[in-house]
């Protein structure tokens, strides 16, 4: 079974560049980041998959600023696509064209996707694949999830060639590459998923799971159109037991699984003083004396409160940063009564944001009293994050499956945050960033293996097929 997807993929070299150019040529770039969004991209790949039999679901978020005024989430049922399942949800017979703008009419609530009676996607007798898994939990859907929005290509002199007209290269070691802007962030995911896909519908075999492939919006700009809407709009969308993978982040030898991430805190300090000339601070209160010592203290004293080390994380330690900062006066003689500073923390899971905050108040009061000013503080960013357990059968699937391909084990890893899993996680759904990648996401000429997009295709493959350690 396993040898019929494997040669399937390891035969699928030219679709992998199909995709990857065809994807490439559609820049998916953010609104805010100059671009039109994802909806070419989109629509793309809508025909591409129709043409292939995959049924799929869009939900559009609205979004003025976009092309088309929405930005587009793909769902593509992938179990739905292989068992011939889907013909008797609504989801996939009603009329043509109703997926789009669904999100904005309202519509998706009363499709079958989110509304349908709990249990009735469970289909693994169907297929006699998975009965063997009984020492672990079965997730009900097994996502693969991606983004379709890249990042611009920033300066484009530093580019050997048209960022958005993938270009194929045979000058490494590893094999040929693939250069182009948004290859490896996040299209080398959204291709080895799909190939997976393909490998399953081509080869006749039916996945081990209920498994789904979700591209979303709006990653790169804090997915508010992507995960963020999705969780809001569609809140019957996932559920406890589904299990998610992203593969959207990992190394060279595809070692670490990402379950964990920092808490991550924001914090703009705004400080208000009096201002004077510079020859006589006594009748004025320095605002940014008050502010710069408000920073130095910030960084050393949590530091010493919340010193905890956590061998998952790179660094091991909580970070307080004083990061931003606007100019103040123009000129030197005038003591300054206005100061703006930004601090990014990033904060061992263990410790609760409130804590953090405590001690900042604690901090800051003293500041304001010694220096004579008053201090206010907003949030910019507050994510508190809960890992995936070490143990959950999403991790051992996955850590035997990348043995079996690339012959690596690998080790659960935590990062600074946030990543778009800290949106799952929080709902308590088992969620691993992974894939084997050379990490050249936002930099010029970005590119990837054509190996690792296989590779990982045959990694994705093994996971929904059940377990790699089932005789399937
Ligand atoms: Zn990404």
């Amino acid at each position: 079974m396993k040898d019929k997807l494997f040669s399937y993929i390891d035969n699928a070299e030219a679709l992998a560049v199909e995709l990857e150019t065809e994807m490439c040529k559609r820049p998916a770039v953010a609104p805010e980041s100059g671009g039109e969004g994802e909806l070419d991209k989109a629509l793309w790949l809508e025909s591409w998959l129709k043409e292939r039999g995959f049924p799929f679901e869009r939900i559009d978020i609205k979004d003025e600023r976009a092309k088309g005024g929405v930005r587009p989430n793909l769902i593509v049922d992938v179990h739905a696509a292989c068992s011939g399942e889907y013909k008797i949800t609504s989801l996939h017979s009603r009329p043509e064209g109703t997926h789009v703008h669904a999100a904005c009419s309202g519509e998706y609530k009363i499709t079958s996707l989110h509304s349908r009676p709990e249990g009735t996607h469970v289909h693994a007798a169907c297929s006699g694949v998975g009965s063997g898994r009984s020492e672990h939990k079965s997730p009900g859907v097994l996502w693969i999830m991606c983004h379709l929005d890249v990042v611009p290509p920033g300066e484009m002199s530093l580019w050997d060639n048209d960022p958005w007209t993938v270009l194929r290269k045979n000058d490494g070691p590893l094999g040929p590459r693939l250069i182009g802007r948004g290859v490896e962030d996040n299209q080398q995911g959204l291709t080895s998923s799909l190939i997976a896909a393909m490998a399953f519908k081509q080869t006749g075999l039916v996945p081990g799971f209920q498994v789904k492939l979700l591209f979303c919006a709006d990653e790169e700009c804090g997915s508010t159109y992507g995960m963020a809407a999705l969780l809001k709009e569609c809140p019957g969308l996932f559920n406890k037991d589904d299990f998610v993978l992203i593969p959207d982040g990992g190394d060279i030898r595809g070692e670490t699984i990402q379950i964990s991430e920092k808490n991550l805190l924001w914090l703009e300090f705004s400080t208000k003083g009096k201002q004077a000339h510079g020859s006589r601070p006594d009748l004025g209160a320095n605002a940014h004396l008050a502010g710069a010592e408000l920073a130095v203290r910030l960084h050393s004293e949590l530091d010493t409160v919340f010193n905890d080390r956590d061998p998952l994380f790179e660094p091991d330690y909580s970070t307080f940063q004083p990061t931003k900062k606007t100019s103040n006066i123009p000129n030197i003689n005038t003591i300054p009564g206005d100061d703006y500073f930004c601090m990014d923390m990033r904060i061992l899971p263990r410790y609760p944001i409130q804590l953090v905050l405590k001690e900042i108040d604690r901090i800051k009061a003293e500041v304001e009293t010694k220096h004579k000013v008053t201090i206010s503080y907003k949030a910019a960013q507050q994510v508190e994050s809960q890992a995936t357990p070490e143990d959950s059968p999403l991790v051992s699937m996955l850590s035997a499956a990348v043995k079996e391909i690339y012959g690596t084990s690998t080790r659960p890893v935590g990062v600074g945050g946030a990543t778009v899993g800290s949106f799952l996680r929080k709902k308590g759904i088992h969620c691993v960033v992974w894939s084997r990648i050379d990490d050249t996401a936002h930099q010029p000429n970005e590119y990837t293996l054509i190996t690792n997009i296989l590779g990982d295709a045959k990694v994705i493959a093994l996971l929904m097929l059940g377990t790699s350690k089932n005789p399937v």
